[in-house]
């Protein structure tokens, strides 16, 4: 954090707060914090541009605090409403208001998902004083008339980017719509796209600009580094990493849901033990998991961007791209898990070379090339060189494979059959026998029950969402309106738009091909 002689005394907040904040161990103010927390006292609306880990939670939370310290709460009516796009998010600053707020008399609802309605609803009938909210749960307890929103006198829009991202605007203008006009709104972002600036304009009032890094910038405390490897070497490479690096705790991220089930399958049959968060996981199955991750319970976490958005684990060693993420942007708050409140973090990013364009984003994105390192023995960039097939990374960490089937005959996307073959025992032997021998062309060739097909073409959502009384899921729009299982973005692009088999979470990724209709009869 930066070396400011400023005190959190000096931002102004009251002797409450700052001794709650001293209790937390924070002895200085992160430069978010100095920059914002003395506007938020002044009642200024403020147009924050700010990374998680840089401390921005507290530069709302603190001064919120203090504001709200003077005043009672009425039954239904909250008189701060926050607003973060996901449950794990709502649930961080529910806990820092609990942390800061230990010496104040607040009262605090959260209002999320997967959490029943009816214990949400008696805390709301006391009154609140801060309401805590993800988008689709607010809007349907307020359909249900359980909630006022005229007495709000302050809004918090946390990771307005991600909002956008996850389709959330329309809900987002929506809530600020049944909001009084005289307000003071606190507007959150990463970055600071153009669609976010303009709602910035729509709902803020002469806001104060405050910004921590240049927009977008990747975390400096994080060593950044990109493995260039083929698509079927990408298991080795990760799990080669695991074993060269001290890693003391990681986040693994990978683009689809799916492919978080097979890499979890293929680390477990190489006994690395790892625990899955995505967002088709119930809420208190992603709460106890990341609870777990973060007694230290769990080491490995292999995740979606969306569960993992903005999660604060502390001093998080690692984070592994398992796939270069499909939105530039990601990559940025990705490596933002490690490298948190001044402690160094590594990440390493595996790139095929399918992956260029992709990697170029980011690389435009964060303004600088990732330095490619090699894996003990691995050329260089092979996978850019060489055949694909060809590319070896001497770290296999288990016994030659004596399948008959040379390396070289198999096509990248069975990359997980061929991680399954080197490890013991191999899992579903029969439906891998019936594909037949160096099958890697691009043309769809697998055929496989019609059932089968069928539950995979259903296409599957992207991400959750909350709305309507519970968890339902939800298509971005784009993906919902091609019907070709495509997310927005090109998110799935290794669907290539075409339908795909599998067998959900219990099929090798290698039977997972585009089939033409007729091939399944
Ligand atoms: P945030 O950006 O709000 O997600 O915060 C990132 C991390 O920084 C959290 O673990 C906070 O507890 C921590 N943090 C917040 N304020 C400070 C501070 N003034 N000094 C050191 N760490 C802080």
């Amino acid at each position: 954090m930066a070396d400011t002689q400023v005190t959190f005394a000096d931002l102004g907040l009251s002797d409450e707060v700052v001794s709650a904040v001293v209790t937390s161990g924070y002895t200085k103010p992160t430069p978010i914090q100095e920059k914002a927390i003395p506007y938020v006292l002044m009642g200024r609306d403020v147009l924050g541009c700010a990374q998680t880990g840089t401390g921005k939670t507290a530069s709302f939370t603190l001064p919120m605090i203090d504001i709200l310290s003077a005043g009672r709460a009425k039954a239904r009516m909250p008189r701060s409403l926050i607003i973060a796009p996901t449950r794990e998010l709502a649930a961080q600053v529910s806990e820092n208001f609990v942390k800061y707020g230990q010496n104040t008399r607040l009262s605090m609802a959260l209002l999320i998902g997967g959490v029943s309605m009816g214990d949400q609803e008696a805390k709301l009938d006391r009154g609140v004083d801060v309401l805590i909210a993800t988008p689709g749960r607010l809007l349907d307890h307020f359909e249900r008339g359980r909630i006022l929103l005229t007495d709000v006198k302050i809004l918090v829009i946390d990771e307005a980017d991600r909002m956008l991202d996850m389709g959330f605007i329309p809900d987002v203008e929506r809530i600020v719509s049944l909001l009084p006009t005289i307000r003071q709104t606190l507007f959150f972002s990463a970055t600071m796209a153009p669609e976010i600036k303009r709602l910035a304009d729509k709902f803020l009032m002469n806001p104060k600009e405050v910004s921590v890094d240049a927009p977008a910038s990747a975390a400096e405390n994080v060593a950044q580094h990109l493995v260039r490897c083929s698509v079927k070497d990408k298991r080795d490479a990760l799990r080669s990493l695991l074993k060269s690096e001290t890693v003391d705790s990681a986040l693994i991220f990978c683009n689809r849901k799916r492919d978080i089930g097979v890499l979890h399958r293929s680390l477990q049959r190489y006994g690395i033990e790892a625990v899955q968060l995505h967002g088709d996981m119930s809420q208190p199955a992603r709460t106890e998991t990341l609870a777990k991750f973060k007694a230290g319970e769990a080491r490995l976490v292999i995740c979606s961007d969306v569960a993992a958005r903005g999660i604060d684990i502390k001093g998080l060693s690692h984070v592994f791209n398992f796939d270069v993420p499909s939105h530039a942007e990601d990559y940025v708050h990705r490596i933002g898990r490690t490298g948190r409140a001044g402690l160094s973090g590594r990440a390493f990013t595996l790139a095929t070379p399918e992956d260029s364009k992709l990697l170029s984003a980011v690389e435009r994105l964060i303004g600088m090339k990732i330095p490619v390192i090699q894996l003990d023995g691995a050329a260089p960039a092979a996978a850019e060189s060489r055949p694909a097939e060809t590319v070896e990374l001497a770290s296999e960490t288990n016994p030659p494979r004596k399948t008959g089937r040379g390396r070289g005959a198999r096509s990248n996307d069975n990359a997980v059959a061929a991680d399954e073959q080197s490890a013991p025992p191999p899992a579903k032997s029969s439906r891998r026998s019936s594909r037949k021998r160096g099958e890697h062309s691009e043309k769809p060739a697998v055929a496989v029950e019609p059932a089968v097909v069928a539950e995979v073409q259903e296409a599957k959502p992207r991400e959750t969402s909350l709305t309507g009384g519970g968890v339902v899921e939800a298509f971005p729009t784009q993906r919902a309106g091609s019907g070709n299982g495509r997310g927005r973005g090109g998110r799935d692009r290794e669907d290539n738009g075409r339908s795909v088999t599998g067998f959900g979470d219990e099929v090798p990724a290698f039977l997972l091909k585009a089939v033409p209709k007729k091939a399944t009869g």
